[in-house]
């Protein structure tokens, strides 16, 4: 295949690419959106293979190996994975991302003959450049990356953890990694590459360990931005115009997340991607279990309460996503509607664990889409509505994010749930959410509790209406 029909090939994967980010960000549009992501990758792949063809049987059998492998393992995660531990897979593709940069990166230099970079025995300088580069940001999302997941899975504590001088050791270590690049691009040295890459392992958990619970969301989509970097560093180095197209759409579109998220959270995104700077207020937070009483009510109650109401708004949070219970709750607004009952659902961008995460769940129990609102669309409906009905949301209704600077989440806007004549909280007891804190709001006279879990508590509202 000639070097002009595989680069027209590429561009057309690269269309495809972009037609799959534009259908992904409108749930009715998504299926098409991979549909199309998969045709460009699967295209993409033919493209490579039939215009570098791997060198004899004995690469060929390599390749469909790790192609049967990697695609029979990611066909079976993907099938098993439960909803809710959609951020903590995200994180762990992206480590292999990151790991993938560094094995590419240190293949090229290996054998610098196979991809043509080689010149009077030498490799180009701008060659060991973007491999430097690439391998520094690979490692780095690797390490990066590999936390977040331990992060996520509760497998290390969600706290921020402050190690002292951090800055200080961090930025020194940013420095030694730009001279060790630059002696590399000087010397070539196997041993120098080396060493960056461990640099860049050690940077890479030093800069996610201070981040916190309130954060991650920020955290993992940077680090997607990040492995897609590594990524088009990589594919200049191998010349492989496919891979340079993907590794910007990742990197900027993973950016560009970063920049909306924190943007919905009040967070700095300098503060974030700096890793736990200005995260010492967060550290500061945390405040503790109290025991004061709080007004318990049935599920009758809440039947009751919401049958007589003009105007309910529906808050669904992490604990929805845990119990699974959004077609039950799909059936109690449908008896609702039924009774001439306006029914509305507000959405919190960093609701659940993951960006979207609740729109894919309601969107899965066929709720309709114009019922479901964003935050900055519908908090002002909370003081015309009659009941909140808050089901496994916490952090997203905590008005200390408006009033206590020493909290964790301060800064984060939030749906003001408090605001309407009657809140009903589902939840199981009196646990905090992810970021730790109290919740004012089930102190207040308007608000009434409901303990159980989600699902069973809507079910028997469902029989109660
Ligand atoms: P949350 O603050 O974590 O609170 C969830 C609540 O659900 C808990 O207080 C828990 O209380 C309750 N719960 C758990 N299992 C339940 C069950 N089976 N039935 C009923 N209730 C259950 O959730 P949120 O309000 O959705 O806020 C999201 C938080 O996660 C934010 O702090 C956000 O920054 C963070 N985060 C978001 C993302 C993202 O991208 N969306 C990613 C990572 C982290 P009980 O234990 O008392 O039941």
């Amino acid at each position: 295949m000639s070097q002009n029909v595989s680069s027209l090939l590429y561009i057309v994967s690269g269309v495809l690419f972009i037609m799959a980010l534009r259908g992904l960000s409108h749930p009715t549009t998504s299926r098409q959106g991979n549909l199309y992501g998969m045709v460009g990758m699967g295209l993409a792949m033919l493209t490579t293979l039939v215009g570098h063809p791997p060198a004899g049987l004995g690469a060929w059998m390599l390749v469909l190996l790790g192609l049967a492998i990697g695609g029979g393992a990611g066909a079976v995660i993907a099938k098993r994975v439960p909803m809710t531990a959609m951020p903590q897979l995200v994180a762990a593709f992206h480590s292999l991302v990151g790991l993938a940069a560094v094995m590419g990166a240190a293949a090229t230099l290996y054998a610098p003959q196979a991809v043509g970079i080689l010149e009077n025995g030498h490799i180009h300088k701008e060659s060991l450049f973007e491999m430097a580069l690439g391998v520094a940001i690979g490692a780095i999302t690797f390490t990066g990356s590999v936390i977040a997941f331990a992060k996520l899975d509760g497998r290390m504590s969600g706290k921020p953890i402050m190690l002292p001088q951090r800055h200080a050791i961090n930025i020194a270590m940013g420095i030694a990694l730009v001279a060790l690049i630059a002696i590399f691009i000087g010397t070539e040295s196997k041993a120098i590459f080396w060493l960056i890459v461990l640099l860049s392992f050690a940077l890479g958990g030093l800069l996610i360990i201070p981040i916190g619970g309130a954060d991650m969301p920020v955290v993992v989509s940077m680090l997607n931005s990040y492995s897609g970097w590594a990524a088009a560093g990589i594919g200049f180095t191998l010349g492989n115009l496919a891979l340079i197209i993907t590794g910007a759409l990742v990197g900027s579109s993973g950016a560009i997340l970063s920049y909306i998220m924190c943007k919905a959270m009040n967070r700095s995104f300098i503060s974030v991607i700096l890793g736990g700077f200005g995260g010492d207020t967060a550290a500061a937070g945390g405040g503790q279990v109290e025991t004061r009483p709080v007004k318990q009510g049935s599920a009758d109650d809440a039947a009751y309460i919401m049958k007589n109401a003009e105007r309910v708004i529906i808050v669904p949070g992490y604990g929805m996503a845990v119990a699974q219970a959004q077609h039950s709750l799909r059936e109690m607004v449908d008896l609702l509607k039924k009774d001439g009952v306006e029914v509305k659902y507000a959405i919190h961008p960093v609701a659940g664990r993951m960006p979207g995460h609740m729109n894919v769940l309601l969107a899965e129990a066929n709720v309709p889409y114009d019922e479901v609102h964003e935050l900055e669309d519908i908090n002002g409906d909370f003081p015309q509505a009659d009941v909140a009905f808050v089901i496994g949301a916490n952090d997203v209704t905590n008005p200390a994010a408006k009033t206590d600077k020493t909290s964790p989440i301060y800064g984060m806007p939030i749906l003001d749930v408090e605001k309407a004549k009657t809140v009903l909280f589902i939840k199981r007891g009196m646990g905090s959410g992810y970021a730790g804190v109290e919740n004012e709001v089930f102190f207040r006279d308007n608000t009434m509790m409901l303990f159980g879990d989600a699902k069973k508590v809507v079910d028997s509202i469902v029989k109660n209406l």
